[in-house]
């Protein structure tokens, strides 16, 4: 495997701005905040996406992720906050180790996150339908 800088921040090899561990999580500071507390949860063990996360992962991933949340709706007085995770490349993802952005909202901040479009229920059924087809 090539070197992967979150591995590194795990190991301690590489300083980052630590909010919380646990036996199975690591919670720091992104380097290059989208907004002052920008946050990121991955697991300590290395895996690239969502995808290839193992359910006993998914519930200290998901608790972690909760609790830093809160701590950065207080730390930063913040009305809200997005969780973003981008997988593959195809989708933004450029650090190959599972990882959730927490990004905290304020009133006019301008961030822009998410851009939807109104779409007729039966556009969003046929979807949904294609989607349940394919559930495992
Ligand atoms: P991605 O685009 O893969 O979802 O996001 C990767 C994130 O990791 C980016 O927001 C980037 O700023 C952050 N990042 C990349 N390298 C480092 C690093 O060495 N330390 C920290 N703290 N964050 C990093
Ligand atoms: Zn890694």
């Amino acid at each position: 495997m090539q070197r992967c800088i979150f591995c590194e921040i795990v190991a301690g090899r590489t300083p980052a701005s630590r909010l919380f561990e646990d036996e199975h999580t690591l919670a720091f500071l992104d380097i290059n905040p989208v907004s002052p507390g920008h946050a990121l949860v991955i697991p300590k063990e290395h895996m690239e996406t969502l995808l290839d996360v193992p359910d006993r992962l998914m519930g200290p991933l998901g608790i972690t992720t909760r609790r830093v949340a809160a701590a950065l709706m207080r730390a930063t007085q913040a009305g809200g906050f997005n969780l973003q995770m981008n997988n593959y490349r195809i989708a933004g993802q450029l650090v190959p180790h599972v990882h959730f952005h927490l990004v905290p909202r304020h009133a006019g901040d301008g961030l822009r996150p998410w851009h939807g479009r109104p779409t007729p229920a039966s556009e969003l059924e046929s979807m949904a339908e294609k989607v349940r087809a394919t559930l495992t």
